[in-house]
């Protein structure tokens, strides 16, 4: 399996994207998770350093400024995410691939960045209504940031097509099957 190569997943808030890259990553391929920095609080049993890097908006400002994003966005209004280029030489030190979850935006910058190099992936819903039901049933999420994620993501399904591969997640056993396959023709090539 090559080293050194990227794997960039976007998808609406609900999708299954989280479920799908930790399938992944608990497979022997490499694979090392970019954790991104955000300006949001902890959900669910998010740890800091692990499923994100959490900080306040004042020190998430602080990095803008210093030039020390690869990428960042303002996902939802208020709420930063991006990526820390000391993230992506720590995991190039390591000489491992990187898996970046990223939002529809990001995903399509990091891939103009790295062309070939990198995969993008756009995990699809089956409809809008699924979502509502994902984000409801996961239990994280209040009604009101239920809603701000649901509004966004008519616009971020129009981005589908700017993707390498698109996996629909209806199925969640055959989606894991899918990106799977498409990861591991990717890495042997
Ligand atoms: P995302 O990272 O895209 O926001 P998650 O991976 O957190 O999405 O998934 C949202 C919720 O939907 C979780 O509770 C997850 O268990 C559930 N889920 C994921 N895929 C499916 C599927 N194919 N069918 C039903 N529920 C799913
Ligand atoms: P969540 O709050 O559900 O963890 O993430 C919300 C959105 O922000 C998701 O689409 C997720 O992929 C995106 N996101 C997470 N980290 C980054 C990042 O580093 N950069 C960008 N552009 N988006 C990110």
């Amino acid at each position: 399996m090559k080293k050194g190569k990227l794997v960039i997943f976007s998808a609406p808030s609900g999708s299954g994207k989280t479920t799908i890259v930790k399938h992944l990553l608990s497979k022997n391929l490499n694979l090392e998770f970019s954790i991104s920095a955000t300006s949001r609080n902890p959900r669910g049993a998010e740890i800091n350093g692990v499923d994100y890097y959490f900080l306040t908006p004042a020190d998430f400002e602080k990095k803008i400024a210093n030039d020390e994003f690869l990428e960042y966005e303002e996902v939802y209004k208020g709420v930063y995410y991006g990526t820390l280029k000391s993230e992506v030489d720590r995991i190039t030190s390591i000489g491992n691939n990187i898996v970046f979850d990223v939002d529809v935006v990001g995903g399509v910058n990091i891939k103009k960045m790295y062309g070939d190099a990198a995969l993008a992936m756009f995990i699809q819903p089956p409809s809008i209504e699924e979502l509502r039901k994902r984000l409801v049933g996961r239990g994280t999420d209040s009604e009101d940031k239920i809603e701000m994620r649901l509004n966004k993501a008519s616009e971020e399904l129009s981005y589908a097509s700017k993707f390498d591969v698109i996996i629909v997640n209806d199925n969640l056993e055959k989606a894991k099957k899918d990106a799977e396959q498409a990861l591991h023709d990717f890495l042997s090539d």
